[in-house]
């Protein structure tokens, strides 16, 4: 069996200052590797040109740079750019790349190779679970795109909301926040970083105790339990009476509103009385509703409403004075939905 190679980004500061140490290097030498990957984005030891021969030939014998390579890319009419990228094992996962008005991207990245939660609407929820993955593997996929953009473009937010729920793989998550938050890794701000959960309480509980500043959003799509049940089964283990007082509770310990994402399916949850429904439900709390008209993934009954069914929604939300943006559908000519390529390709 091939053993897993080890990869600088799986590195916090203090480990690479013991693996400098471990090499008779000083200490100031980890922050100098350090902003070679995260900030100058080197690809390999050789373009550390500042480190002696002997130090890079150590590091190559040692550790690797880059955990993910590419394995196929598409670029959308709207920009959007998705990649397939292979793990060192052989596995792949998804990676989007989102342009906004302002000349600046959004990186969406997974959390897991696959999904145990198993939304029917959700390509990665049809694959099933594979692996978590490790910090160097949500690393990697930020700066795999930060050098495809080179000095062309700013990465200016992260969110995860790629393959996988990343409460349920939250160490390797929560590393990988503080490697893209800290000063000595990407140095991106921490509110430019959400997480995106189908509803994994204790995720919610423990984000609430870390003191970030991250962004969350938990996908709702139906404001009852019996459609929720079906649409997100995560719902019968984290059914709504629990998850919402949950996230009202995050809400009051850390002082940050949060966002409920809500994708709706033609005929399964975009009527107006499930628009009330679910004003409802979030009445009081301080929150805003991201409407997403649904991503067809192959062979799946879950279809967008029509432009008017979606207009009708979001009205009857601000009605009820509810905060309501409609997201736009990023890439829909290249399947944008994440899970969708590596369904087509096979992994
Ligand atoms: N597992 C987490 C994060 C990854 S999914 C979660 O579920 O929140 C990121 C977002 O994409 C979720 O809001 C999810 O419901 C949504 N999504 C998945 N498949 C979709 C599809 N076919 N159309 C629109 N949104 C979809
Ligand atoms: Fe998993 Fe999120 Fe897809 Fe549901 S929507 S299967 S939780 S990735």
């Amino acid at each position: 069996m091939i053993e897993r190679p080890v990869f600088i980004t799986d590195f916090s500061l203090d480990k690479t200052e013991e693996l400098m140490s471990s090499f008779g290097e000083p200490a100031y030498r980890a922050k100098a590797l350090l902003a070679w990957v995260y900030q100058k984005r080197a690809a390999n030891f050789n373009d550390m040109t500042d480190f002696p021969r002997a130090l890079r030939d150590k590091l190559i014998q040692t550790i690797k740079v880059a955990s993910v390579e590419e394995i196929e890319v598409q670029k959308a009419k709207d920009g959007t750019v998705k990649a397939l990228l292979g793990l060192w094992e052989g596995r792949t996962v998804e990676t989007a790349l989102l342009p906004s008005s302002t000349g600046q991207y959004t990186v969406c990245v997974s959390s897991q190779v696959g999904c145990a939660t198993g939304c029917p609407f959700c390509a990665t929820g049809q694959q099933g679970f594979e692996r978590n993955l490790a910090v160097s593997e949500i690393c990697d996929q930020v700066l795999y795109f930060a050098r495809l953009l080179g000095d062309k473009g700013t990465i200016s937010n992260i969110v995860f909301m790629g393959m996988g729920e990343p409460f349920a793989n939250y160490l390797d998550v929560m590393s990988a926040v503080e490697h893209l938050n800290a000063p000595w890794g990407f140095g991106l701000g921490a509110r430019n970083i959400t997480i995106s959960t189908a509803g994994h309480i204790p995720g919610i509980e423990k984000l609430s105790k870390e003191k970030l500043q991250l962004g969350l959003a938990v996908s709702l799509h139906a404001a009852n339990n019996d459609l929720r049940n079906k649409l997100v089964p995560l719902n019968r283990k984290y059914p709504l009476d629990k998850l919402i007082p949950a996230c009202a509770a995050y809400i009051e310990a850390t002082g940050r509103r949060m966002t409920f994402e809500y994708c709706l399916f033609e005929g399964i949850n975009d009527s107006l009385v499930q628009a009330r429904e679910l004003a409802h439900l979030l009445r009081g709390m301080n929150c805003h509703v991201n409407l997403i008209a649904a991503n067809e993934t192959l062979g799946c009954d879950y279809k967008p409403p029509k432009p008017e069914a979606v207009l009708a929604f979001e009205e009857e939300l601000k009605r009820l004075r509810i905060t309501v943006t409609l997201r736009r559908s990023f890439g829909r000519d290249i399947k944008g939905g994440c899970g969708q390529l590596k369904s087509r390709i096979g992994s």
